[in-house]
């Protein structure tokens, strides 16, 4: 077994894990950055749109701080939320810096690239500052364990793809950066590895979890041949009052947006997802219809009030003009995640954590820009304290009883006695299928037990999973990530009985802020799962 040593392990190189690595070389510590994927590929950051919600002056900070509450239904974490508007400014700093074209308009900052696309030279930027810095890379590399020693995390054990050898990594500090888990379902707009396992890693080691019932979706075209983009929740709000009833159709042909109240209140993702699916609820069909052909193609771009928006409208608008199409929601980011505080400091010691894997900053659902603003702003906070704490650890010593009984168990699943053989995929598939049934964003008490019972019988199966290569082998961790979480995600949402946000109940249709303005943090105690409720006024104590 290969072994290598580091001051600070960052776990994913996505935005937020490069921006962390920067950071931390820049204060004159070793860093080893590990990924699943290709460095800074395959992940969400290089697949965004490049909008940024940036403010800056006074007026402007406080406009974003409570916006981002509001859309956050009240239970974001203030301080967070505080640190993330009052330091995005710097974040736009930094891309100058770095050489990004930008776009500022207000209140929004955009990447201009379109080759290539946004997403990826804003990874790309990032990569190439952290090659120079001489930080270490290891490439096609899956963390499967967080090794914690008295409540203190002192590495992690990967499996490398391309040399099929499992790597032990003590490190003084260790960032997680995974990005989220909208893999979990079906219909999902994420790159295929973004299957949660930070989270599942974050739990197994006694960290804790948040608010894991909150998953946002987007409504996007899904006519072949169209750009599926999370645009629909502008659109619709900046068209609605042109066309008469709003652009969108449900069953029986009626304009529905007033039904739900959204033609008087403005739309956000949360309340129009919950409405497109209320109208499909408990029917067969799974689209709903949107319909602009009743303006032209200069009335729709001309309806827009961003510059950022009309370019990436542009290539659709005439299409818009002619042509119903046919809309339905997609998972798209996860608000729920890893607890951690403004310092990105998890529940363990020399665990910290960055980037979509948490949760805390946008609370019930998300304002869109945020996030990529979040990875920026923290990214830099994450780096900076694992840096710093690095430096003042003099010693590790790893648990060799631990790694042996965690590097066994992944083995078993390469036994080739085993007579049963079930593959790693088929689990996956079986555990989406679920989630996407039964804990869509309109959900019920019913729909939740029946799925808890649905994925305890795939966990029985999940125990034949079999692995003959490397690729299945990541499969398999992956596969035990999404099962693990399913469950929690499930739980949690059975867990609150209110509708909030993202988070739909058909039995309990109305936000309850008397018993529910509070977060359900999720952990695990002597190997039992352990639900608890924390108010809001107690969340900054932690
Ligand atoms: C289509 C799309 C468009 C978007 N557009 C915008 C936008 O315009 N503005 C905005 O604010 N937000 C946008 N978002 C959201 C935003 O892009 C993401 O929230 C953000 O990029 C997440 O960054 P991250 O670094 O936390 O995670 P990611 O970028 O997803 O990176 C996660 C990394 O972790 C690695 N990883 C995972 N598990 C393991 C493991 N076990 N071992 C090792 N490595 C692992 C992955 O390989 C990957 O490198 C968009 C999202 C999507 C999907």
């Amino acid at each position: 077994m290969k072994k290598l040593s580091t001051d600070v392990l960052i776990i994913g190189s996505g935005g937020a894990g490069l921006r962390a690595v920067i950071e931390a070389r820049r204060r004159g510590v070793n860093v080893l950055l590990v990924s699943k994927s290709k460095l800074g590929l395959a992940n969400c950051t290089a697949t965004a749109g490049g909008v940024f919600r940036v403010s800056r002056g006074k007026k402007d900070i406080a406009k974003h701080f409570q916006e981002t509450l509001e859309a956050g239904r009240f239970l974001n974490n203030p301080v967070m939320v505080r640190t993330l508007v009052t330091n995005a400014w710097n974040a736009v700093k930094e891309m100058k810096k770095l050489g990004i074209e930008l776009l500022v308009e207000k209140g929004k900052v955009s990447i201009t690239s379109n080759r290539p696309p946004a997403g990826v030279s804003l990874s790309n930027a990032l990569s190439k500052h952290a090659s120079e810095l001489g930080v270490n890379f290891s490439e096609k590399t899956a963390v499967f364990d967080l090794l914690v020693e008295d409540g203190r995390c002192v590495g992690a054990l990967a499996f490398q793809k391309d040399a099929r050898e499992i790597i032990t990594i003590s490190a003084k500090s260790t960032v997680l950066a995974t990005g989220g888990y909208s893999r979990l379902y079906v219909r999902n707009d994420n790159p295929p590895r973004i299957t949660g396992d930070g989270l599942a890693l974050a739990f197994e080691a006694g960290a804790k979890l948040q608010d894991l019932e909150f998953v946002q979706f987007q409504p996007m075209f899904t006519d072949d041949g169209v750009p599926r983009m999370p645009i629909l929740d502008w659109l619709t709000e900046a068209t609605k009052n042109l066309v008469l009833g709003g652009p969108l159709i449900g069953k029986k042909g009626e304009r529905f947006l007033d039904k739900y109240g959204l033609m008087e209140n403005k739309i956000f993702r949360d309340n129009l997802t919950v409405s497109i699916e209320q109208e499909l609820y408990g029917e067969h069909e799974n689209s709903v219809v949107f319909d602009l052909t009743q303006l032209s193609s200069k009335e729709i771009i001309d309806a827009l009030n961003y510059d950022y928006q009309r370019r990436l409208v542009l290539p659709l608008c005439q299409i818009l003009s002619e042509k119903r199409l046919h809309v339905a929601s997609f998972a798209h980011y996860t608000m729920g995640g890893v607890k951690i505080n403004e310092k990105c400091e998890t529940k363990i010691q020399s665990l910290y954590a960055v980037g979509e894997v948490t949760s805390g900053i946008h609370g019930a659902n998300r304002v869109g820009g945020n996030a990529l603003t979040e990875i920026m702003v923290f990214g830099t906070i994450a780096g900076q304290q694992a840096a710093e704490h690095a430096k003042h650890v003099k010693s590790i010593a790893l648990n060799k009883e631990h790694i042996k009984s965690s590097v066994e168990r992944l083995q078993e699943f390469c036994d080739k006695s085993k007579t049963k053989r079930v593959q790693p995929f088929q689990i996956k598939a079986e555990v989406s299928a679920v989630v996407s049934r039964f804990c869509k964003p309109v959900r019920n008490e019913k729909g939740l037990k029946y799925a808890l019972d649905e994925l305890r019988q795939i966990e029985e199966k999940a125990s034949f999973m079999f692995a003959d290569n490397p690729d299945q082998l990541q499969e398999i961790i992956e596969a035990n990530s999404m099962l693990l979480l399913a469950k929690l995600v499930v739980n949690s949402a059975l867990t609150r009985k209110e509708s909030r946000g993202a988070h739909f109940r058909v039995d309990y249709p109305k936000s309850d802020n008397t018993n529910w303005l509070r977060n359900i943090v999720i952990s695990q105690e002597n190997g039992k799962t352990k639900i608890r409720y924390e108010h809001l006024t107690r969340k900054q104590k932690r």
